[in-house]
């Protein structure tokens, strides 16, 4: 469980009383059960139960160390909006797969379009990520950064800046780039992939002359939860974890 305020010290009590329904219901805890608390800035807490009642629940930290969970590098995921179900599909399995920031782009084609609609489903996402921080034993919980309109995604990004393109005949594969890198692994990877409709010319002119490399996923058209995590979990076996 993700919970901020956690002490820092073995022995120190510390307050449950947030996660106390999802300790009684969900995970049918009892006093004495042991769980991990996450500070979510890479920390973990063995911690124990030691009062668990409605609306109140008390534990006592065991052991502190660093959380596991955490990729060896940052991988951003630039991801054009897409359907909903699509969209909470990839923050799920991208947060499983070791991604440490999204950032919603707006793109031409993309059906979930002003800024303002896309703000509306934080709350929700941010749930999602937390949810399968947690169930995956994520040391961090991945950022869930601003929406961006296409021309302000391309001009930031991290590290190694990686385009996927349904149309990139000619273009270097995934793993070929990865490799020629020289950096091995590099020191970040940003990943920008586009919406159901797929990106236009100029967009991709545009990120081209902003520096992000255009790949090829293969010669079949991935849907676009496809290629974003199968990109992932490309990075990932390449240097990643
Ligand atoms: N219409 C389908 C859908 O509904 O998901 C396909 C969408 S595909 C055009 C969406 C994005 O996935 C593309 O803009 C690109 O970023 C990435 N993509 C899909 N297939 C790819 C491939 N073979 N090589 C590189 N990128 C690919």
């Amino acid at each position: 469980f993700f919970l901020p305020d956690t002490p820092l010290e073995p022995g120190q009590p510390v307050d449950l009383t947030p996660i106390a329904h999802q300790l009684s219901r969900v995970l049918r805890a009892r006093p004495g059960t042991r769980i991990v608390l996450l500070d979510g800035r890479g920390q973990e807490f063995l911690t124990e139960v030691r009062r668990l009642d409605p609306g109140e629940a008390r534990g006592q930290i065991l052991e502190v160390g660093p959380a596991a969970g955490e990729p060896r590098r940052p991988v951003i995921l630039y991801q054009c909006t897409l359907k909903a179900d699509k969209f909470e599909w990839i923050l799920q399995k991208g947060v499983e797969l070791g991604v440490t920031r999204f950032v919603p782009v707006i793109a031409r084609r993309s059906v979930v379009r002003p800024a303002a609609a896309v703000l509306k489903k934080y709350p929700r996402w941010q749930r999602i990520i937390q949810e399968a921080a947690e169930q995956s034993g994520r040391g961090c919980l991945p950022e869930l950064a601003a929406p961006l309109s296409w021309e302000e995604a391309v001009r930031t990004g991290e590290g190694l800046r990686l385009l996927p393109w349904e149309d990139a005949t000619g273009h270097p594969g995934l793993l070929a780039t990865l490799q020629r890198s020289g950096q091995a692994p590099p020191p970040a990877i940003s990943l920008l992939v586009g919406p159901e409709g797929g990106l236009t010319p100029e967009e991709v002119a545009l990120a081209r002359s902003a520096g992000w490399q255009v790949i090829s996923l293969g010669t079949r058209i991935l849907r676009a939860e496809t290629a974003a995590l199968a990109a992932v979990a490309v990075i990932q076996a390449h240097g990643g974890e």
